[in-house]
């Protein structure tokens, strides 16, 4: 479903007309049989639409955009899904990337990323294999919505993603939905003008990346995204937060994009939930990091490390784009953030502690990649260890399960309220910590 409307994500007349559109500036794909993804670079952030057509088997990806600055085609990373690439001016204000396949293939996600960290917006469009005649029946519909109304013209099955036989098709007054525009986020609850606190709840790994594995087959980004889900609902059934999931499905996302998305969602509290493998065996039960590149704990900074290279193991690295040097109103920012973040983690350590078995010194620091956004307070809560049979016990057990969310959420109320925000309850006055 989520798809076939990014389908309709077309565009009207109207808005083409306006202000002079985005440049594009570069376009890159990497792939692997199992997935690929493009990376598009903007001068600005824009709007697209994403057809399927065949013979060949391709995917058109429309940019609303000014130029290209790109003169060759482009060289695929990897081999996999996608044989070649190219990127030109389809028209006036309309680029076209053109993603040839070497299987079938349809679009998982895509989305325009804001300008952020040195980077340029970025159009990110992720494809995922399909059958033969799944994609064959894509395509037909595409072409039947290009050619459908009442636009005959034959040049519309060249273009079908186009505007101009779009304009003019059944479903041109279709809004776009909100998967097409700058955040893919999609909070459990409408935004109501910022009164509540936002909380971005971040379950680990995903799609092809399963984290850890139990021996009887259960993945990590199962149980993280289980965890996720009760501890949303339950956030959200309090009435006092609104609350958005980096993933609420089986996929995968990098680091980068995890922390993105807090960041542009000007989150209030970013909770990364994992349950990771550690060194040794018989460390068991829950604790809670929050980052300090300083952290000096050996088998701490070997968890952390394995977590900063997920993106590795599923074959999209982003380089670090953090500035050479820390401006003094970032640092400043990073100092509070820090402290609220620890504070946060302290307010949940208490709330577990009289019923939830946590690991010795459950309050810990280590330099994980995932909570580096310099403007919001970050955490990353360890469930529990899949290298301990007692704890993968646990995981998979529904009652233990609504204990650690009933206190996950119980710390996250008590932290509000210490830090002054108006729930809706009395307030008690803010601790030292
Ligand atoms: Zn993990």
């Amino acid at each position: 479903m989520w798809v076939a409307a990014l389908l309709l994500a077309l565009w009207a007349p109207a808005a083409w007309a306006a202000a002079r559109l985005p440049d594009v500036l570069d376009a890159r794909v990497t792939t692997t049989p199992e997935r690929a993804r493009l990376i598009v670079d903007l001068t600005g952030t824009t709007e697209f639409a994403i057809a399927s057509l065949d013979a060949p088997e391709r995917i058109a990806i429309d940019i609303k955009a000014q130029t290209v600055a790109i003169s060759s085609p482009g060289a695929v990373s990897g081999s996999g899904l996608v044989s070649a690439f190219d990127t030109v001016m389809a028209e006036d204000g309309r680029a076209r990337t053109e993603l040839t396949l070497a299987q079938p293939a349809v679009v998982q996600q895509a989305y325009v990323l804001d300008p952020i960290g040195g980077q340029p917006a970025r159009l990110i469009v992720d494809l995922i294999p399909t059958s033969d005649a799944d994609f064959k029946q894509r395509a037909a519909a595409d072409l039947a919505r290009a050619m459908g109304g009442a636009d005959p013209d034959p040049a519309s099955s060249e273009a079908p993603a186009a505007p101009a036989s779009a304009a003019s098709s059944s479903v041109a007054a279709v809004t776009p939905p909100p998967a097409a525009v700058a955040v893919p986020l999609r909070p459990s609850v409408p935004a109501t003008g910022g009164s509540r606190p936002l909380i971005v709840l971040d379950p680990g790994h995903g799609g092809i990346d399963n984290g850890a594995s139990a021996p009887n087959g259960i993945h990590e980004k199962d149980i993280t995204l289980a965890f996720a889900l009760q501890l949303r609902d339950l956030l959200v059934g309090t009435g006092l937060f609104d609350v958005a999931m980096t993933r609420d499905d089986d996929t995968y996302l990098t680091l980068n994009e995890r922390v993105d998305l807090a960041r542009q969602n000007k989150a209030d509290l970013f909770i990364s939930l994992h349950a990771d493998t550690f060194q040794e065996a018989d460390i068991r039960g829950a604790s809670i990091y929050t980052r300090d590149a300083r952290a000096t704990d050996i088998l701490d900074k070997v968890l952390a490390d394995g977590e900063n290279h997920a993106d590795i193991v599923a074959g999209y690295l982003q380089p670090d784009t953090k500035p050479a040097a820390v401006e003094m109103l970032v640092d400043l920012m990073r100092r509070q953030v820090r402290q609220q973040s620890y504070l946060a983690a302290q307010d949940i350590v208490n709330a577990m502690q009289p019923s939830v078995a946590l690991r010795r010194f459950p309050l810990r620091q280590a330099d994980f990649f995932v909570l580096q956004a310099p403007d919001v307070p970050s955490m990353l809560i360890e469930l529990g260890f899949m290298s301990n049979n007692a704890d993968i016990a646990n995981l998979e057990n529904v009652d233990w399960r609504n204990k650690v969310v009933n206190a996950i959420a119980a710390g996250v109320q008590r932290y509000f309220k210490d830090i002054g925000s108006d729930l809706g309850a009395p307030l008690t006055a803010a601790s030292g910590g």
